[in-house]
């Protein structure tokens, strides 16, 4: 076979998994990125930990994405999570499981792991050319822009791992859908994931607990019950618990109007057992003071209370026991998509074939998180932009055989 130019088009971790297969199979790889260096997302993911994959059963694991599961089952059987661990190990990068059975690298960030996966792909004979930003297609090349100025380039095939819209300042900035959108390639609306929401909290209420956690409480929406911790920020809600709710939330908000993220301050007691002891409290006594002897609760699970519940419920056991246990948190808003950790939409499933190939484009193959599909946190972003990048790899090698 004669060795083939193929140009991959964003360096994140799914057009780099790409050019690691595609080096494996002796074809001169190119990777363009439009920033200085590449993989910034996955850098910044390193900095909560890298949550890389996840350790649960791998069935369950594959469930995790919604609508797109039956999409990308194929990609995760060729690489799931034990792959990504095995790959991790062979670039020396050793892991772990946490005890919510996500899967960290030892040294908890991204650079060690990047540095010798970049140290990799050069020795097989991968270029990287940064700071070349793709505007658009050219004759059945691309057209680039550079410090240098406009550049064409030629290749015999290319995958496109341009990412979603989240976090646009890291590189992934979505504006490529216009260009694919008119050679006809259906594209869903971005739209944030793993998202906080804004909610309208008083002033007083916002200055005095943004940053405050709620810990071991559970919230529930249509995404089910789940327990965990979240945080109360100046806008409204963020962090892990909210993230687990936030597509749930996101469709009911976008569907309705209205959605409420609904909390149970105190997980542990039944609110007969709170009612009684409630009752039992001194009715002089402050609320604060009736709250912690009665319900152990406290500080920000105090305020919240106040800040939410109607004045009048406040004095009353039964309605107090009531609202500890179901505390509706009114959501305005998604947080915008800038802020999210990943984005839903991007190119449409009937887009593309069973090895990632735009339909309407031969020889222009798809990966990573500019698909449309999501997932909560917990390793399977990452896990699925590794895999859709090596099947969409394997899907075009296949097509140069052809
Ligand atoms: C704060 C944060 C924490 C996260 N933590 C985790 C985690 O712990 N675990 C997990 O599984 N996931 C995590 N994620 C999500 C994960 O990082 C992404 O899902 C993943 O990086 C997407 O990979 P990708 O290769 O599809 O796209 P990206 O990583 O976004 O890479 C796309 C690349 O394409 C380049 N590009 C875009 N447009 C152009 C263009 N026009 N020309 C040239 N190049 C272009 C970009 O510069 C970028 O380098 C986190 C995300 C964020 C923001």
């Amino acid at each position: 076979m004669t060795r083939k130019q193929i140009a991959i088009i964003g360096g994140g971790p799914a057009g780099l998994a790409a050019a690691e297969v595609l080096s494996q199979a002796g074809h001169a790889i190119t990777v363009y990125d439009s920033m200085p260096t590449v993989a910034r997302k996955f850098l910044l993911a390193g900095k909560s930990g890298l949550n890389i994959t996840h350790a649960e059963d791998y069935r369950q694991f594959a469930d995790r994405y919604g609508t797109s599961n039956a999409q990308l089952r194929p990609a995760l059987d060729g690489f799931g999570p034990a792959d990504v661990r095995a790959w991790a190990a062979g670039l020396g990068v050793e892991t772990f499981v946490g005890s919510s059975g996500r899967v960290f690298p030892r040294a908890m960030k991204a650079s060690p792991l990047l540095r010798a996966w970049l140290k990799r792909l050069q020795a097989a004979g991968v270029t990287v050319l940064t700071r070349h930003r793709w505007i658009g297609f050219d004759d059945g090349g691309h057209l680039f822009e550079t410090p240098e100025g406009e550049r064409r380039i030629a290749c015999d095939a290319t995958l496109l791992a341009f990412g979603g819209a989240s976090w646009p300042r890291l590189g992934s900035d979505g504006h490529w859908t216009a260009a694919l959108s008119g050679k006809g390639i259906g594209i869903a609306p971005f739209r944030p994931a793993n998202c906080g929401f804004d909610v309208a909290w008083s002033e007083i209420f916002s200055e005095r607990y943004a940053g405050a956690p709620l810990k071991s409480v559970t919230a529930t929406s249509d995404a089910g019950t789940v327990p965990g911790e979240f945080v109360i920020s100046r806008h409204g809600i963020e962090g892990s618990l909210v993230y687990a709710h936030a597509a749930a939330l996101r469709d009911r908000l976008e569907t309705t109007g209205k959605a409420s993220l609904l909390v149970d301050l105190a997980p542990g007691r039944s609110a007969n057992r709170l009612a009684k002891d409630l009752a039992r409290q001194d009715a002089k006594a402050s609320l604060s003071t009736r709250l912690r002897k009665a319900a152990g609760l406290e500080g920000v699970k105090t305020a919240l209370l106040r800040e939410l519940v109607p004045a009048g419920d406040l004095g009353n056991a039964d309605s107090l026991s009531h609202w500890i246990k179901a505390l509706p948190i009114p959501l305005l808003r998604p947080r915008p998509i800038a802020e999210a950790i990943s984005s839903a939409g991007g190119i449409t499933w009937d887009s593309v074939d069973e090895t990632y190939m735009l339909k309407a484009m031969p020889g222009t193959f798809v990966a990573g998180e500019m698909l449309d599909w999501e997932a909560p946190t917990g390793g399977y972003l990452l896990t699925a932009c590794f895999a859709s990048g090596r099947a969409a790899a394997e899907g075009l090698s296949a097509w140069l055989k052809r």
